[in-house]
Parts: structure tokens; C-alpha cells; sequence
């Protein structure tokens, strides 16, 4: 059985030549996108058994997610084909610095139409962890009421939950989004979320504060990010600063969240100390930024054991 379970909706990502603002870009590289897909490709290319639900168009771009996802050892046995909708695509520049456009084509995709009936076939009782996101809430009363399902049956089943709150503001209000997002985050066992999101949902100021309100209300443990600040991280017994890893060229922000995600997670789940949940989220992260697109970064194990040991041997 899979031992972390995720859903949400992939897509067909264009990434424009890196440097050019969108507007002016003629070039694109063709890649997929979406927070959980990227998760949960990060945790297999970490070693972890993982599966991943959602829905996909009948075309090339619904291809191409079943592909990459059995290519990355990711178990899409739960990936439905929806014959009446496109897979969604987004397209945006890549930029170490300046501001990202990100035009997105996913209003009715595939992706948005998903149900709890979908996820029947996720094995989410028999795994050691749920992934979920805000994303999937957002994209339609279905998706959010499979995303409460989802997550009503991990409790049942005393699964832990990992959540971030990942709110795009594009896909909804804020005063709808907090009326979803705060229970999610109340029912998680684990909360990884930007700063301001956790500032936001818990009414508190600063990290600190918000991870404590967390903990309070349940989570075992919270993850506070801070782009290249890196981040705060708590648990019930201990709370520490992580610094990012210095990155000398910012190539593609994008997906450093998601990456980071599944870095805490997988340590997490290896039970090891909140320091190294940390310091192994903040590798994650790292690498995801040096490269373009969300998924050409992302470490395997053993290049996250050279990172973390700091090798500077190079293969040749
Ligand atoms: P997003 O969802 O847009 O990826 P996020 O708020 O979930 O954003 P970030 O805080 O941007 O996630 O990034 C997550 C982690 O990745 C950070 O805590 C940090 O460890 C690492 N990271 C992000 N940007 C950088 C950077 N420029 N240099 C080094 N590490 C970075």
C-alpha cells in the first residue's frame, strides 16, 4: 500500500525561456504543474511509496501526468480520465527576481470536476500519511466537498493529516477561502504554510505566534515558510528557526513550497528530530529553486544525502 496518499489537480505547465516576461516570450518548455502533484513527485524521488488521485482530460496533457507519474515510481491507479473536460494548463516567465505572470487556462478543466467518489479508489485508510492542499477546495463545490471527505475519512482511520494552505487568490475570496481553509488546518496533524497564510488564518502576527496557535489547536507539528528566509518550525516540545540554504542564482521560485512540503513530510514520517524535518525541507526547497519548472530540481535521497553532507565533489 501507498504510505503517502495526495489528490489535486495536475496540469499542463508552459514555462517560458527563462529571462523573457511572458508578453514577450515565443519559446516555451512544456511541463506539468499543480502543488500536490509536485509533492508527491518530490516524496518518490525521496524514496517514499506514493499515490495521487485526481482527474485529467481525455488528451495529450492528461497523457503526459499518467506518464510522468509512472515514470516517477508514483502510483496513479487512482488517476481518473474525464471525457467531457480538458486537462487544465497554465502558462508563465520564470524569473529569479522580478514579479511572475501566471495566466492560467483551468476554469471547468478536468482537474476541477473532481469527487469524493473519485477518491474511492485512494487507498487513504491503509496509508501513514494524507497530503491535502487548499487548492482543491477552491476549484469547485465537488473538489471541496471531496476535500472534506478525504480528510473526514484520515481521521477516522487515525491517518495523519499533512495541509497546506496554499490559497490563491485568484481561485477565490479570501473571506470564503479562511471560512474553508481554517477548519482544514484545525483538523491537520501537520501544517505547512507561508507566512502570511499562517498570520492570516491564525489572527496571529508573526510565525511564532501562528505555529504556537496551531499546536494549541492540534497540530502535532507547523512549518512556518519564509521563502529565502527559510523558516520557523514547531512542535510540541520544541520551536527553532531553519535558515534557507543560500542560493547564489534564484533561477525558478516556483514549487520551493511544494518541495519544501514534501521534505518535512518525508522526514517527518522517518521520525526523525524537528531540526532535521527542517534542515531537510529547507534542501528540498532549495534545490527546487535552482532549476526551472517545479519538478526538474527535486533531489533524489541520495542527492539530498550529499546536500545535507555538504559534499562538493563533483561527478565526473
Ligand atoms: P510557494 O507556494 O509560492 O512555493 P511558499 O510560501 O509555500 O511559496 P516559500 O516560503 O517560498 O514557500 O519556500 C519554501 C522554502 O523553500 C523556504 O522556507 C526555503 O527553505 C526554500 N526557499 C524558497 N526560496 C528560496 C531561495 N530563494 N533561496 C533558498 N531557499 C529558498
Amino acid at each position: 500500500a501507498p504510505e503517502i496518499v495526495t489528490f489535486g489537480e495536475a496540469m499542463g505547465l508552459f514555462l517560458a525561456d527563462a529571462g523573457t516576461p511572458l508578453a514577450h516570450a515565443r519559446r516555451f518548455t512544456r511541463t506539468l504543474a499543480g502543488a500536490e502533484l509536485n509533492t508527491a513527485v518530490a516524496l518518490a524521488r525521496l524514496g517514499h511509496a506514493v499515490a495521487f488521485a485526481g482527474r485529467v482530460g481525455d488528451d495529450p496533457f492528461g497523457d503526459d501526468v499518467r506518464a510522468t507519474l509512472r515514470a516517477e515510481g508514483v502510483d496513479a491507479g487512482a488517476l481518473r480520465v474525464d471525457p467531457s473536460a480538458p486537462t487544465g494548463l497554465l502558462t508563465r516567465d520564470q524569473h529569479g527576481e522580478r514579479r511572475l505572470r501566471v495566466v492560467y487556462h483551468r476554469a471547468g478543466a478536468a482537474g476541477s470536476r473532481l469527487t469524493a467518489g473519485d477518491l474511492a479508489a485512494l487507498p487513504i485508510e491503509q496509508a501513514r500519511a494524507l497530503h491535502v492542499t487548499g487548492i482543491t477546495p477552491a476549484l469547485g463545490p465537488t473538489a471541496r466537498a471531496a476535500t472534506l471527505a478525504a480528510v473526514e475519512r484520515a481521521r477516522a482511520a487515525g491517518v495523519p493529516v499533512s495541509f497546506d494552505p496554499n490559497f490563491r487568490a485568484r481561485l477565490w475570496s479570501a473571506e470564503e477561502a479562511a471560512k474553508v481553509l481554517r477548519p482544514l488546518a484545525l483538523a491537520a496533524d501537520l501544517v505547512l504554510a507561508g507566512e502570511e497564510e499562517a498570520c492570516w488564518l491564525s489572527g496571529c502576527d508573526d510565525a511564532a505566534a501562528a505555529a504556537t496557535w496551531f499546536l494549541r489547536r492540534g497540530a502535532r507539528a507547523v512549518a512556518v515558510k519564509r521563502g529565502a528566509r527559510g523558516a520557523w518550525v514547531a512542535d510540541g516540545e520544541r520551536a527553532l528557526a531553519i535558515a534557507a540554504r543560500p542560493v547564489a542564482l534564484p533561477v525558478d521560485p516556483v514549487g520551493a513550497g511544494d518541495a519544501f512540503d514534501a521534505g518535512f513530510l518525508s522526514a517527518w514520517l522517518r521520525e526523525q528530530p524537528l531540526e532535521r524535518c527542517g534542515a531537510v525541507a529547507a534542501a528540498v526547497g532549495a534545490a527546487c529553486v535552482q532549476s526551472a519548472g517545479d519538478l526538474a530540481g527535486l533531489p533524489t535521497g541520495a542527492e539530498l544525502a550529499a546536500l545535507l553532507d555538504d559534499e562538493t565533489e563533483v561527478d565526473r
